[in-house]
């Protein structure tokens, strides 16, 4: 439970437009509670193999998609310009998320878990994890080409997780019952760009069995890895 009156700034960096399919209800969540959201994807996701057209055309067509999820969601966009099936934990890249979040100034940050199965553990997807850990580091130092200065606030990170009923430490539940239609509305843009996968089924599958146990109709999972800030009591 979140108590500060204050907006927040939500961040959530992940490695190609439709990766965030399993934080979108907790994204617009936020958005309705007066937060400001903001989605980083590290490419342009140009080399889809499921839309047709040239790496150009096909990174159009993201932008396009984006732009549709902005306003159904209630958050900003920033597709940077890491080749997609190009991301690599380097030094460089981490300090250029760095200067995003510096400029941004993350109370919250969700990225990709570090999965090891095909798909979701595409190489892109792992290394997001990475950089943006190292990221969050280069952001509480100075660097000369930032324009904005360091940023020491203790950051919350976030990895959505699979799996119904699990009781690990960390595990936090959303419900997104009330988001529901606007997850679906985001579907229905991302479809094409999905293709033989049944992204909206899984992730459907997944948000209710993940309310049976909470009592709500649907749920996402996320896992905490790094923490904010104490509490004087348990929630
Ligand atoms: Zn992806």
């Amino acid at each position: 439970m979140i108590t500060e009156d204050r907006p927040l700034n939500v961040v959530a960096v992940f490695a190609h437009p439709d990766d965030e399919a399993g934080a979108l209800g907790t994204l617009a969540n936020h958005s309705e509670r007066g937060d400001n959201i903001y989605v980083v994807m590290l490419t342009h996701g140009e080399n889809a193999s499921s839309l047709k057209g040239t790496p150009e055309e096909i990174a159009k067509t993201r932008e396009g998609h984006v732009s549709k999820i902005e306003e159904i969601i209630g958050a900003k966009y920033i597709l940077m310009d890491i080749p997609d099936s190009g991301v690599t934990p380097s030094i460089e890249n981490a300090k250029k998320l760095a200067s995003i979040f510096k400029k941004l100034k993350p109370d919250i940050v969700i990225t990709w878990g570090e999965y090891k199965t095909l798909g979701l553990g595409h190489p892109d997807h792992r290394y997001t994890h990475t950089i943006t850990l190292d990221a969050l580091s280069y952001a509480r130092y100075k660097n000369n080409n930032d324009e904005h200065p360091p940023h020491r606030e203790p950051v919350s990170l976030y990895t959505p997780i699979e799996g119904a009923g699990i009781s690990d430490a960390g595990i936090i539940y959303i419900d997104v019952s009330p988001q529901f239609d606007k997850v679906m509305r985001c579907f229905d843009v991302y479809e094409e760009a999905y293709g033989q996968w049944p992204v909206r089924k899984y992730v459907v599958s997944e948000m209710s069995a993940n309310g049976m146990f909470l009592g709500v109709e649907y749920a996402e999972v996320f896992k905490k890895i790094l923490w904010r800030k104490a509490r004087s009591y348990l929630d």
